[in-house]
């Protein structure tokens, strides 16, 4: 039988800035990055493009801030700039790991990133780097969830993948109830109805309108990235073709 080759060609991955803190919770933990870059590294060979969009959770959330007194604005600036740090801590250790990247931030740092260009990204892309997206959309009152639909849709990615601390999404908290349902499949539709919080709203309505395939699944796991990407389904894919 012939080989199908991999279910995607190209895919937009998003990782949490918690997922760069590990046990910590906050800040950057060195192996956790190295962690990640291996998983990543891992994914590249099946030879499907990545471009990366990473949060800032890690260091701070404008919302957050803003609750405790903040101007919101300026707590939003902040937590893109922390994304930028995130993205940084990722692109040196992939690089260590010799896979070749290229960094594009939104907001200018021009000494240790490229603006986000469009068709240089894809270009990037098109010739196996991969490209680390940072700084959010470069505006405040978003999310990096939001970014990455819109990054995702930019460069033409098949899928958003969400990496994540829970593998899919799930009836109710499954970390509250031990009688958790798990979806496999869900459409956009299904998720509202059952008013299931799959990325923020405006992020969904995003993919719900351009028909953009979510994937939610765990990092930890073993191998995640790499058995995510080549189609195996061990988290929830929201829209798309079910499977
Ligand atoms: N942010 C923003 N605009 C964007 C993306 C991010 O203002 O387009 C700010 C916002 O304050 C957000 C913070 O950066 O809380 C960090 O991003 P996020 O909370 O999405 O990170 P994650 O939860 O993925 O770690």
């Amino acid at each position: 039988m012939e080989d199908a080759g991999p279910k995607y060609k190209r895919v937009l991955l998003k990782l949490s800035g918690e997922a760069l803190a590990g046990e910590r919770g906050f800040g950057i933990d060195t192996s956790a990055v190295f962690g990640i870059a291996g998983k990543i590294q891992e994914a590249q060979s099946l030879g499907i493009e990545i471009a990366l969009v990473v949060g800032g959770g890690n260091i701070i959330r404008g919302a957050t801030a803003s609750m405790e007194g903040a101007d919101q604005a300026t707590a939003d600036y902040m937590g893109m700039l922390g994304t930028i740090i995130n993205a940084l801590a990722l692109q040196q250790a992939l690089e260590k790991l010799g896979v070749v990247t290229r960094l594009q931030s939104a907001i200018a740092v021009r000494e240790v990133s490229e603006p986000f260009i469009r068709r240089r990204a894809i270009r990037h892309l098109e010739k196996g780097r991969i490209v680390i997206l940072a700084a959010g959309t470069g505006n405040p009152f978003f999310s990096t969830d939001t970014a990455a639909v819109l990054r995702a849709l930019e460069i033409g990615a098949d899928a958003l993948f969400k990496a994540t601390k829970v593998d899919g999404v799930y009836d109710k908290d499954p970390l509250k109830s031990s009688d958790a349902r798990k979806y496999q499949y869900l459409s956009y539709d299904d998720a509202i109805e059952r008013r299931l919080a799959v990325m923020d709203q405006t992020a969904f309505t995003m993919c719900r309108e351009h028909q953009l395939p979510i994937v939610v699944f765990a990092l930890n796991e073993e191998h995640s990235i790499q058995r995510a990407l080549s189609g195996e389904s061990i988290g929830t894919t929201v829209g798309g073709q079910e499977t």
